[in-house]
């Protein structure tokens, strides 16, 4: 650090333009999600520690900034580290408003924020991830595109826990949450915002045989749409404390078994097993698509991470 070397940083911007900039550089583009169904789109961020990485590259490798400097820019994180529920050097999240780097107590100025999106690929994302796609920067691998494969049953769990970590699950709104996220999810096309305005209960509906309808504050559901309600806001509660809870009170496997059995839910959908679990087994499946497979649409917004990493370079080099 005490050696000056006159190496210069490979940016457009002139110094005094980066050094009038804010910490935290703003973004030159906001993507816009709206257009995309809810449900489809799941967001991460994490941030790195350049710090780290810098000390990494030119300690303990030895190679000098400029060198490190062009391969940290080369750095390609996986999706694994991007989406880690718990990051890992030189990796971390915090929810704090100006984080320290928790391996090396660096400061913000060290660090870059990489958000990443994964979009589901499905006929209702189709059109609007290719709009979005045509619409980035293309230069400097600003957006760096990943495609990867799940099935329908795998993304479902992921999308119920992202679901409980969201949800306050010992108060009662969240029933109401998890069946308007579930239908979001299930028929994309209908405005659920808008059937859910001012809807203080939902019922199933005696009358209808499919869809739905509105009676003032309550909304009701078909029947079969009702049950597939209770089984997610089962499969959503079932860890927690005794059981799961659901529109219909607290419920053990064996009760909601029952209950869809009698109301010829398992009928309906072919379901002829009698022990417990098979049952919930072919529930799942129905309800989940099985393992017919998914395509995933990552995409990594790298622009705060190349913007930092110039900056930092710039002062390893000062
Ligand atoms: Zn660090």
């Amino acid at each position: 650090m005490q050696v000056k070397k006159k190496i210069k940083a490979p940016s457009t911007k002139s110094k005094g333009q980066t050094k009038a900039k804010a910490p935290v550089a703003k973004k030159p583009l906001e993507l816009d999600w709206s257009v995309f169904p809810p449900g489809m789109v799941n967001e991460y961020s994490t941030r790195l520690c350049l710090a780290c990485i810098f000390k990494i590259f030119t300690v303990q490798l030895g190679l000098a900034p400029r060198t490190a400097y062009s391969e940290i820019r080369r750095h390609a994180p996986t999706i694994e580290e991007l989406t880690a529920p718990v990051a890992a050097r030189p990796y971390f999240d915090s929810d704090e408003k100006s984080p320290h780097c928790p391996y090396c107590d660096a400061a913000g100025r060290w660090h870059a924020r990489l958000d990443t999106y994964r979009i589901e690929g499905s006929k209702a994302t189709d059109a609007p991830r290719r709009a979005l796609l045509k619409s980035l920067p293309k230069s400097e691998e600003q957006f760096q595109l990943i495609e990867a494969k799940s099935d329908r049953r795998t993304l479902f769990f992921e999308w119920l826990d992202m679901l409980r970590r969201q949800l306050d699950l010992d108060g009662d709104e969240w029933m109401l949450a998890v069946t308007r996220a579930y239908l979001e999810r299930r028929e994309p096309k209908t405005n659920w915002a808008e059937v859910f305005e001012g809807v203080r209960a939902v019922r199933r509906s005696h009358r209808l045989e499919e869809g739905f309808e509105r009676d003032g504050a309550r909304l009701f559901l078909a029947p079969a749409l009702y049950n597939d309600a209770l089984l997610v806001q089962y499969l959503v509660s079932r860890s927690h404390r005794h059981g799961g809870r659901t529109l219909e009170g607290r419920l053990t496997l064996m009760e909601l078994v029952r209950r869809l059995r009698y109301s010829g839910h398992l009928d309906a959908q072919g379901i002829t097993e009698r022990d417990q679990f098979d049952v919930l087994e072919k529930m799942v499946e129905h309800l989940t698509g099985g393992e017919s497979a998914v395509k995933l649409h990552y995409i990594i917004d790298r622009r705060d991470f190349l913007e930092k990493v110039r900056t930092v370079y710039a002062r390893y080099a000062a």
